[in-house]
């Protein structure tokens, strides 16, 4: 990428952030010759997107709405906004964005997913990770829900919200 400073062609990535629901990708740039910075936008080509390889082996393209559906399933009944749902997928978006891999096994997603969502709502995660994780049977999902219970952290304060 050329400098608009100084013109010069070397520059480092040093964030990378997912806009605009996964299809503008933010780069913030430091040019190597002179010091400055500068942030480029790329749109995500469709030829370039995600991959996710499924636990069978197949490969198909990374579709956001299928992630979408797996929380809203999750959330069903559950006081978390539309608003939210979307902010975790951007933020999981962006961590996928940000490793730089073409290819995600699916559990990777699903892991990421879950995490944050265990932060959102404890019940839905339970929901989620049974469906998605490779919980095995009812010990794993016991275990796991009593290793939710032990680290809940008390209700959140009114400034929570700036830590997603
Ligand atoms: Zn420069």
């Amino acid at each position: 990428m050329r400098c608009p400073f100084c013109y010069d062609n070397n520059d480092k990535v040093i964030d990378s952030r997912a806009a605009d629901g996964g299809k503008v990708i933010r780069r913030r740039r430091q040019c190597l010759a002179c010091g400055k910075r500068f942030t480029t936008r790329e749109m995500v080509d469709d030829n370039v997107r995600l991959t996710v390889i499924k636990k069978d082996g197949s490969r198909m393209p990374y579709e956001r709405v299928k992630v979408v559906k797996g929380l809203e399933a999750a959330l069903y009944k559950r006081t978390v906004s539309a608003l939210q749902v979307s902010q975790l997928v951007d933020e999981v978006e962006e961590d996928l964005f940000r490793r730089g891999d073409k290819e995600i096994p699916s559990l990777d997603i699903g892991r990421l997913v879950a995490g944050k969502l265990r932060q959102l709502d404890a019940v839905a995660y339970l929901r989620f990770a049974s469906v998605y994780l490779d919980l095995k049977d009812v010990d794993d999902l016991i275990a796991e829900a009593e290793d939710v219970k032990a680290s809940t952290p008390p209700p959140p304060g009114p400034d929570q919200g700036a830590l997603f």
